[in-house]
């Protein structure tokens, strides 16, 4: 398999039946069907077809190998040959596979029988004209479907029918009234108003609407219309100011029920998009089908997928559209999660390298380290343990906060790889992580480097390090490639440039990525292409609250590091306001003068590198020469080369420079110990996780550190954000929290989670993801290629192909 991206792994294992070709294949097995049932009739002479069957079928056959596949008629039969009796068998089977087969193609809905298609753009809907359509192209619908799953923010409640006398204020509402007269007039301030005399057998009240002239037409005297909405005084009186209407005659979508209140964009209201969303529940929901297999439908009693999105548009009660969020959502999960049992399955059926992971090759190691494991760190490395130890290649995510000690856990997995003549490969996402990997293997090992090498004599066996990074002169990547390829090197450090084809490693063993959410899948594989189904192993920091790591890590083991080292300070973090930004300076001057050093970050302008970094340029400009003339400042932006970064970070780190401004795009580990301050300059514009992240770069000091937090004009949520900064400290709560205010599409910022979206599924609904996963994995064990689920396996396709990328 080669280095595709997910959806393209997917239509490999699915197959491609689009829809020219599923109409290809109905048209040869309706001639198939014609033809075998002619031979029955004619008690199967072989002579149904001009030249005989067995032609007919290698005709058929070379056009159209899946469905001879499907109806297992290849190798051939041999009709002629056969015995009147055995033909008569062998047709009646061919006939029903071929009929199962055919309804299994249908299933999806002809369009021509069965209303629109669901893939029809919404032009074909009643009502919906190529003007409307481009403000609805607006709000992401083009297609039917679109507009089916295009789900209401919320409902409004007008379910709750009053007679007029019976009217309370403040209430949302329905009566059923007779119009008995309507007016239009100008305001003062030229707005037209409507007002309507409407009554029931109780009384009469007042009905006012503005700017609605069509409406002031059709509110004819005797009319019976239902009106919804909140009672309010108008002129001393009960009335209804702006009410929903429905006229009588139709079924209700506007008023006297559970309403839905969808999205808006400019020039569409309310009532046409309620209207087109009916139109097309009303003409595409009866050929829609369902594909989530029936018994998991049953087995959770979950609503049917047609009833479902119509109750998630109009429902009937709460319940019934809680019952319908329920069947979507779980359906969102359960594809996501079909989609990643299908990649984990391809990976399962591989054989891995089963190592002898004795803990005495580890003893040497662990006992010259300067401190003792924590028992988060020790219960992790003995997960990798077995893992290592099994028949089957590694897949394992090593989750834990900044700090937690990842380093140490995946150094002891290489070791245990080299003690068995393997050799590591560990990926970080950045030139200068990729270093400091280096720089801290060698010290936990015990030695000191030598040039782009390290060689240690007293571990268990001779253990060799190697850092390939892009900074090295073309000679010395070629001979440290060359004693890679000969497995004189154990474990090779290096970033991106791993992947590259010159790479050849001699017998690997053990992939470790470093800052996994930073990568693609698709980096990820390469890397694992690298060797005979090497294990893997990827690190976060990133803390994942358990549901959303399901989600999106769901073909991986999970182990956390939820333990820090003893004796770790939590960061004294403060909200400043723009009034505070002097006192900000005054504090970072007073570390500096205290031997200390301090980052600043720039804010988050756009995601254009180019952009962000002028701007860090004009920042550290400013800072050098205005606020810090007098201290020694360097700057990190992404436009760098990799030399030049290297140069900032090393003078960083020796302590040539008193403070770093940076941009947030090289927020990640990024370790210098006597640095005590960061600085956040647009904290508001940061999600919880990235803020953490940051501070998790001051947090590795002995000394007491800081986080300041500059916020210009932060809105409400961003206050809320800001707050939870000063007063949490624990990355896994600040991840819940970030999920709640920002949803996961936003939770990594966006596209890194490379999640299809979630409309209808919370993440924080635990128990309907490990249905949704149960279901998903059993379905995949039973039938992993999906040839049993046709319906399913195009539902899997389209969501995947949808999304950017599995992260
Ligand atoms: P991260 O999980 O962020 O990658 P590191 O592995 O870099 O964290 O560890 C952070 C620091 O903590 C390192 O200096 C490391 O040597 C130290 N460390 C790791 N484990 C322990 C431990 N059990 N006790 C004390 N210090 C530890
Ligand atoms: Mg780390």
């Amino acid at each position: 398999m080669t280095t595709s991206s997910l959806s393209n792994k997917l239509e490999a294992v699915l197959g491609k039946p689009t829809e020219t070709r599923r109409r290809t294949y109905l048209g040869l097995l309706q001639s198939l069907e014609r033809v075998l049932r002619a031979e029955q009739a004619r008690g199967y002479d072989d002579r149904a077809v001009i030249g005989g069957l067995d032609r007919f079928l290698d005709i058929l056959l070379s056009e159209a190998r899946g469905i001879a596949r499907e109806l297992q008629i290849s190798p051939p039969f041999r009709y002629a040959q056969q015995e009147k009796a055995e033909r008569g068998k062998w047709v009646a089977e061919v006939l029903r596979k071929a009929e199962l087969l055919k309804s299994n193609l249908e299933a999806k809905g002809l369009p021509e029988r069965l209303g629109s298609s669901p893939e029809a753009p919404i032009t074909q809907l009643r009502g919906v004209n190529s003007r409307l359509a481009r403000k609805f192209e607006r709000l992401g619908v083009r297609t039917i479907r679109e507009l089916l799953y295009f789900f209401p923010r919320r409902h409004v409640d007008y379910s709750l029918r009053r007679r007029i006398a019976e009217l309370e204020l403040d209430l949302e509402q329905t009566v059923l009234v007779r119009v008995w007269e309507a007016s239009a007039r100008k305001s003062l301030r030229g707005r037209q108003i409507i007002e309507a005399i409407v009554g029931d057998e109780t009384g009469n009240m007042r009905a006012v609407w503005f700017n609605q002239p069509y409406l002031g037409r059709k509110l004819t005297p005797n009319t019976q219309v239902l009106l919804s909405g909140k009672v309010t005084l108008w002129r001393g009186q009960k009335a209804l100011v702006s009410p929903e209407y429905e006229f009588l005659g139709s079924e209700p979508i506007h008023a006297g029920r559970l309403v839905p209140v969808y999205s808006l964009t400019e020039g569409l209201s309310p009532r046409t998009v309620r209207r087109a969303v009916k139109e097309a529940l009303d003409e595409a929901l009866p050929g829609l089908g369902d594909f989530l297999p029936e018994e998991v439908r049953k087995k959770l009693g979950l609503l049917e997928l047609p009833e479902a999105i119509s109750q998630a548009h109009y429902p009937e009660s709460e319940a019934s559209k809680a019952e319908a969020r329920r069947r979507l959502a779980f359906d969102e999960l359960f594809l996501i999660q079909l989609g990643l049992a299908l990649r984990r399955r391809e990976q399962e059926g591989e054989e891995g390298i089963s190592l002898n992971t004795d803990p005495k090759y580890l003893e040497g190691f662990l006992s010259q380290l300067p401190f003792e494991l924590t028992g988060a760190q020790r219960r992790a490395l003995e997960e990798i343990r077995q893992d290592l130890a099994g028949p089957r290649p590694m897949n394992r995510l090593l989750q834990g906060e900044v700090g937690s000690g990842k380093t140490v856990v995946a150094t002891a997995a290489m070791l245990l790889v080299a003690a068995n003549g393997y050799q590591s490969a560990l990926m970080a996402p950045t030139e200068i992580l990729a270093q400091q990997h280096f720089a801290n293997l060698c010290s936990l090992l015990g030695g000191v480097p030598r040039g782009a090498c390290f060689f240690s004599s007293t571990l268990p066996c001779p253990l060799s390090l190697g850092l390939l990074t892009g900074g090295l002169k073309e000679k010395e990547k070629e001979e440290l490639r060359q004693l890679v390829s000969e497995g004189k090197v154990n474990l090779l450090i290096g970033t991106h440039a791993l992947i590259q084809k010159e790479v050849v490693f001699h017998k690997l063993g053990l992939v470790v990525v470093d800052e996994q959410h930073r990568f693609g899948v698709r980096q990820r594989l390469a890397l694992r292409q690298k060797g005979p189904r090497p294990h893997m192993l990827v690190m976060s920091a990133t803390p994942i609250p358990r549901t959303l790591a399901l989600t999106i890590y769901g073909d991986l083991n999970l182990s956390v590091l939820d333990e820090l080292p003893p004796g770790r300070r939590e960061v004294k973090t403060r909200w400043l306001g723009p009034r505070q930004r002097q006192r900000a300076y005054d504090f970072i001057r007073q570390q500096v003068a205290r031997g200390h050093q301090a980052f600043i970050i720039c804010p988050l302008i756009e995601e254009s590198e180019a952009v962000q970094s002028a701007a860090a340029v004009s920042e550290y400009e400013h800072l050098s020469k205005k606020v810090f003339p007098d201290l020694r400042l360097g700057l990190l932006h992404g436009r760098l080369s990799s030399a030049e970064k290297d140069e900032v970070m090393r003078k960083f780190r020796s302590g040539e420079l008193d403070i770093l401004v940076s941009t947030p795009v090289v927020e990640v580990g990024i370790d210098v110990p006597n640095a005590t301050v960061i600085l956040i300059e647009g904290a508001e514009r940061f999600g919880l996780a990235q803020l953490h992240q940051f501070r998790g770069r001051v947090w590795r000091s002995s000394f007491q550190a800081y986080c300041l937090l500059l916020a210009e004009n932060p809105s409400d949520e961003g206050k809320t954000r800001l707050s939870i900064m000063e007063k949490t400290h624990d990355g896994f709560l600040l991840a819940e929290e970030d999920l709640k205010l920002r949803g996961p599409g936003e939770f990594f910022g966006t596209r890194q989670s490379g999640l299809p979206d979630l409309k209808m599924a919370c993440l924080s609904d635990l128990d309907l993801l490990e249905k949704a996963r149960r279901e998903a994995w059993r379905v995949v064990a039973e039938d992993h290629g999906l040839r049993n689920h046709p319906q399913l396996a195009q539902e899997v396709r389209r969501l995947w192909q949808a999304s950017v990328e599995l992260n």
